[in-house]
């Protein structure tokens, strides 16, 4: 009898059929060490209709097929459960600008600085920005609906998707590339899709709205005692900065982290408790707008600034963090989100649970403060223990949070979706997952046990 990776090399050729063992097991271990997987092997379609294929076969031979954009997901999502095939996205390639109407119909395998350096020519680019960028695709940003650092300004990824095309688990395929603003006749394909982590259909093409690139920015890095502090600051600068374009925070325990990678000196004598990146953006100058908008803050303890380019030096500070918790170790990643008023009582409560049942785990904390987005990084968890996570879901979910902000249930938190949605929720989004993929073959083990 054929097996399933002859099938694939007959059906769809051999050389979009990676069999070599070094290449596929590359495939095979997610971004953060934490999970491993196994595969038949790995294909690499060029276009949609191999895409087709692979699913009919996938699904005649009932073998798992797990779509892989960039890998840079941080829950587990694109590294089979189970021996699958592995389908990689990054020959579903080009990208067509329409300068005028700022769109762009992208190949789901095209990574976000790919798109951007495409659309900056026409002073373009892509709302939603994630330190990822080199090698996140598009396709694994709708799949994942990523957030990123300009949620504030711009929205998720959600509000970036016009258009899509995507073969289902059925094996149908659905094209609504047209890209239009207005569009009611049935159901929103790329609602149902964004946020779908690979489980309901393989995304093939995209069309995303674009926005202007402002031609002024301006970056401030402040050092404050307390959160309450940081979320005052916050409060003003969405009533009086007109161009906010991020309000990032971090933490102490971060900082250090980042300052050992020796990438930079830090600005200030001492790292404060709070750090906070606030980012202006627009199409005057903009350095003394956020001059003016800090002095008239009272808690500040200190601030340094810098304009356009050289404000990508003090970024540095934030977006190395994920690499410097990395270097140390396999973390377990949490990222949740709470209501914004709350979030100093929730941080109170987490550093009392650390403090009182888990004094070995170091947690660093961080993340989009002005969407209420904690990225909960623990190191040192004993292995094995399971109760750590599962304990500060718990408490997300008494604050009325959500145990996934902006990465995705992915594996990681396959278990942990209860807390937060109910088993009408689950049972009704089951339903879709049964509709569009009857023999569920797509990603299983993955947003659903
Ligand atoms: C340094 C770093 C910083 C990050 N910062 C952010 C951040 O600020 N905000 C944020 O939201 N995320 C962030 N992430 C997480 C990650 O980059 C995002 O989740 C990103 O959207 C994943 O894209 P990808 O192409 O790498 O997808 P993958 O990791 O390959 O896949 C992710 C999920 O999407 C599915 N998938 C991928 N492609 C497709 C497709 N074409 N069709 C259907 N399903 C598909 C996979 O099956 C999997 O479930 C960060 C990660 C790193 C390493």
């Amino acid at each position: 009898m054929t097996d399933i990776v002859t099938a694939l090399a007959e059906t769809i050729g051999e050389k979009s059929v990676v069999t070599d063992h070094d290449i596929v097991s590359s495939y095979l271990t997610d971004w953060t060490g934490r999970f491993r997987g196994e595969a038949f092997c790995v294909v690499r379609p060029v276009n949609s209709k191999q895409v087709r294929d692979t699913v009919d076969l996938a699904k005649r031979f009932d073998v798992p097929l797990v779509a892989q954009g960039g890998n840079t997901g941080l829950v587990g999502g694109a590294t089979p459960v189970k021996k699958a095939i592995i389908l990689s996205t990054k020959l579903l390639s080009g990208i067509e600008l329409d300068h005028d109407l700022q769109l762009a119909k992208v190949g789901a395998g095209v990574t976000l600085s790919a798109l951007n350096a495409e659309a900056q020519k026409a002073g373009l680019k892509l709302g939603v920005d994630l330190a990822s960028r080199d090698s996140a695709t598009v396709g694994g940003m709708v799949a994942t609906n990523a957030g990123g650092i300009h949620v504030i300004r711009y929205g998720g990824m959600r509000r970036q998707v016009l258009g899509i095309e995507a073969v289902l688990g059925n094996g149908r395929l659905i094209s609504r590339m047209e890209g239009l603003e207005k569009d009611n006749s049935g159901f929103d394909w790329p609602s149902i899709l964004c946020g779908s982590e690979g489980t309901l259909g393989v995304i093939t093409q995209l069309t995303l709205k674009l926005v202007s690139v402002p031609r002024h920015r301006a970056v401030a890095l402040v050092a404050l005692h307390t959160l309450s502090a940081a979320l005052a600051v916050m409060t003003e600068a969405r009533r009086r900065l007109g161009g906010l374009s991020a309000m990032e925070f971090m933490t102490s325990n971060g900082i250090e982290l980042v300052s050992n990678l020796d990438g930079a000196p830090w600005p200030f004598n001492n790292i404060p408790s709070i750090s906070l990146l606030v980012e202006a953006a627009g199409e005057d100058d903009q350095m003394e707008k956020l001059a003016y908008f800090l002095d008239s803050l009272e808690d500040v303890v200190d601030a340094v600034m810098a304009g356009d380019s050289a404000a990508d030096g003090l970024w540095y500070w934030r977006e190395s963090h994920t690499l410097a918790i990395s270097r140390k170790g396999v973390a377990r990643k949490l990222d949740v989100s709470i209501p914004i008023r709350a979030i100093p009582a929730f941080v109170d409560d987490l550093t009392h649970l650390l403090e009182n049942d888990y004094q070995q785990v170091k947690p660093i904390l961080f993340g989009h403060l002005g969407d209420g987005n904690i990225h909960v990084n623990l190191l040192d968890v004993a292995e094995g223990d399971t109760g750590i996570e599962h304990r500060i879901y718990k408490m997300v979910s008494t604050y009325g949070g959500s145990i996934s902000a902006e990465h995705g249930i992915g594996r990681a938190k396959v278990n942990e979706l209860a807390l937060t949605r109910s088993q009408d929720d689950i049972e009704s989004m089951k339903s879709v997952k049964s509709a569009l993929d009857p023999a569920s073959v797509l990603n299983p083990g993955v947003l659903f046990v």
